[in-house]
């Protein structure tokens, strides 16, 4: 039995390889979906069939999770979803700290017992090591994510928010959960360990709290990348715990690929890892020390019809108030409409654009726009002197002059679409709210830059409705 159930983890583990190498491609990736979906299914039977399992609990566990699940996906809004991937990241962070926990418990009245009964070498640190590892990482994946969630949710503030001597404190608190760890992993059968396993897991909660507080505006992209790979690691080593081979590959493939996105986010800022860790960046608000001059001029969607109606070359730019406004269907209709009009269209994507990595490329494949009208940031930079006109559909950040023009900007070296070079820029907006980093935009305020305001999905369905009649 126990070669049939490593032989489908085996399999598990290959089909989750592919599946994920699949998502590389739009053509692919559906498949891919399915492909991995098929190797978690085989890899939770294999598990099932495991002998000395609850299988009341087990079944109590998955009946649960389920409902709430169910409810919270039900529930929630296409808006809403970053804030909900967020959530879940925390989730399988906690339950890796819950596995660590309980398996403690297990190990805990006689850890000789356990050891042998485990294969491990009697006396070991390193069983208690991986539950240290996987209390660690799942706690700081779990109060982190949560933090993320308020923050996204704006049940927070965006902004980072630290205090005197935050980096100082974050120092202490990782050292002392190194040290407490490490004690609790040497004595693990001394009568002090229970305490040392009690601070272990109190200091991991807490740093995850004090490490994503003082991370805010442009840089929760590369935080929520991180909280995403952690959530992975943590599951890995919970696999380790309870000695689940497919758990560690599984949790080893989020970890890695978690890593990657993160990587890509922060050349996305032009950060490092380090930088965003320990930098304060995105602590100031305002638009930097520079002085904002002009003012914002509006333009009727009538007039902008006459403008686009001429134009030969039209660029989209989604944010995340295309999200809000859910306009990515009529953001399509006014493309096709442009194109048979006769001008060469373009999306262009920032990589950190909305709230969750890919979002901009998700709603517009929701919309079914061609991929190949989707373009990378620098692709498009390099044309924008020959767009004619940029419409940016409710973003802020990504295209905010500031990042390329003014040193005193807290976003001063993030790479931007650079819609401000294109020769009229219409930015669809409802009103003068800041985007998420809280900094004034001064594309807005420039000679080439008019405002439509409303709702984008409003103000694109009367453009539409313009060339229509
Ligand atoms: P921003 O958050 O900078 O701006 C969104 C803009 O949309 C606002 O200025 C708002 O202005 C406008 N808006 C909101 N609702 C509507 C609506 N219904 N119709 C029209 N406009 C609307 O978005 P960007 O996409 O430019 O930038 C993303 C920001 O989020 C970056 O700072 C990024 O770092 C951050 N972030 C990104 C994550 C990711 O993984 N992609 C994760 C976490 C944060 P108004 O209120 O005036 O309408």
């Amino acid at each position: 039995m126990q070669f049939a159930i490593n032989i489908s983890y085996i399999i598990a583990a290959i089909l989750f390889v592919f599946g994920i190498k699949m998502l590389g491609s739009a053509s692919t990736a559906v498949r891919g979906n399915r492909i991995s979906s098929l190797g978690m299914l085989l890899a939770v039977v294999a598990t099932l069939a495991r002998s000395n399992l609850g299988y009341e609990w087990i079944a109590g566990g998955i009946l649960t999770g389920a409902l709430i699940g169910f409810i919270a996906a039900k529930r929630v809004q296409m808006t809403g979803m970053p804030e909900l991937v967020a959530l879940f990241n925390g989730f399988g962070g906690l339950a890796s700290l819950l596995v660590g926990w309980a398996e403690y418990e297990k190990a805990r009245p006689d850890w000789s017992a356990y050891l042998t009964e485990n294969d491990a070498v009697p006396g070991s640190w390193f069983s208690a090591l991986v539950i240290v590892l996987a209390i660690v990482i799942g706690g700081i994946t779990f109060t982190g994510s949560i933090v993320a969630y308020l923050k996204l949710s704006g049940k927070i503030g965006a902004t980072a928010a630290g205090f005197p001597g935050q980096k100082v404190v974050n120092l202490l608190v990782m050292a002392g959960l190194v040290a407490v760890g490490a004690f609790f992993s040497i004595a693990v059968e001394q009568a002090n360990a229970p305490s040392l396993f009690l601070a272990t897991v109190a200091l991991s909660l807490l740093l995850g709290v004090l490490g994503v507080i003082p991370i805010g505006g442009g840089d929760m992209p590369v935080v929520i990348a991180m909280l995403n790979s952690f959530s992975g690691l943590a599951a890995a080593a919970a696999g380790f715990v309870i000695s689940n081979t497919v758990l560690v590959v599984a949790g080893c493939l989020v970890g890695a690929s978690g890593l990657i996105l993160t990587v890509i986010m922060c050349k996305a800022m032009n950060r490092t890892l380090g930088n965003v860790l320990f930098g304060g960046f995105g602590a100031a608000s305002g638009a930097g020390d520079r002085q904002v001059e002009g003012e914002m001029k509006a333009i009727s969607v009538e007039d902008a019809y006459y403008v686009l109606e001429a134009a030969q070359n039209v660029v989209f730019v989604p944010g995340y108030g295309m999200a809000v406004a859910q306009a990515q269907h009529v953001v399509k209709e006014l493309a096709e409409i442009l194109e048979r009009n006769g001008a060469e269209v373009r999306h262009a994507i920032h990589p950190v654009a909305g709230r969750m990595p890919g979002h901009m490329n998700v709603l517009l494949a929701e919309a079914d726009v061609a991929y190949e009208q989707l373009c990378e940031m620098d692709d498009v930079n390099a044309i924008m002197s020959t767009v004619d006109v940029a419409i940016v559909i409710g973003a802020n950040d990504v295209v905010n002059p500031s990042a390329v023009d003014d040193e005193s900007s807290p976003i001063y070296g993030m790479p931007i679409v650079n819609v401000h070079q294109a020769k009229t820029v219409f930015a669809l907006k409802r009103g003068q709210g800041t985007g998420f980093s809280g900094l004034v935009n001064t594309l807005f305020f420039r000679d080439n830059c008019r405002m439509i305001y409303g709702d984008a999905k409003a103000t694109v369905s009367s453009l539409v409705s313009e060339f229509d009649g």
